[in-house]
């Protein structure tokens, strides 16, 4: 996608050889002309796909997803991150290791949310190891649920975690792959 990347090297701030800075559009501050063409990309890639929900985790992931289900028609769920919720029984529940906070989260989504007549597509602003995608793909099935595919804004596909996806016969697109960040460049595959 020709904008995200002019606004990746225009705005992008290289924070390490494997951390990307994208908080002037898309993890602290949205610019939503962007995420709607994001989205309206998403959306044409998928289409054929029949999806019947979209699923991200939170925060990052929310607004490429609300943007690609607006597109498509359908709902968005978030998986939350856990907190105080004490009925465990009725959420599915999966640990995800956060790569840029090098903790591990309990996410939970709703067992009411996401059923086994669901189709699912995953959107996610990042893949890095590809840990947050690989929770997710947990809980679709955990529900029984079709999986789609993966839409990632921003793959750095110097790290594993596209390779493990694609390998393992699941569709990722993305929207932009990152081979390097050495050196403080931005390069894009
Ligand atoms: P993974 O689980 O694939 O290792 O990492 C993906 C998750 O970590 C994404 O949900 C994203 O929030 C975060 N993440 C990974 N790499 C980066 C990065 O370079 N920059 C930012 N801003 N977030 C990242």
């Amino acid at each position: 996608m020709k904008r995200l990347k002019e606004k990746i090297l225009k705005e992008g701030l290289v924070l390490s050889e494997d951390i990307l800075k994208v908080d002037n559009f898309l993890n602290h501050q949205i610019d939503p002309v962007l995420m709607q063409e994001i989205g309206q990309e998403f959306a044409k890639q998928f289409q054929q796909e029949s999806v019947s929900k979209v699923l991200t985790i939170e925060s990052s992931g929310i607004a490429p997803a609300l943007m690609t289900a607006l597109e498509l028609g359908v709902p968005v769920v978030f998986a939350r991150k856990k907190k105080s919720l004490t009925l465990t029984d009725s959420f599915y529940e999966s640990k995800i290791f956060s790569f840029t906070k090098q903790e591990i989260n309990t996410v939970v989504v709703s067992k009411k949310l996401l059923t086994n007549e669901d189709r699912v597509l995953i959107i996610d602003d990042f893949l890095a190891n590809g840990q947050a995608a690989e929770g997710l793909i947990e809980v679709v099935k955990m529900a029984g649920a079709h999986l789609s595919g993966v839409g990632i804004v921003i793959e750095k596909a110097f790290q594993n975690g596209g390779a493990r996806l694609r390998q393992a016969g699941i569709r990722v697109e993305s929207l932009v792959e990152i081979a390097s960040l050495a050196n403080g460049q931005i390069t894009f595959k």
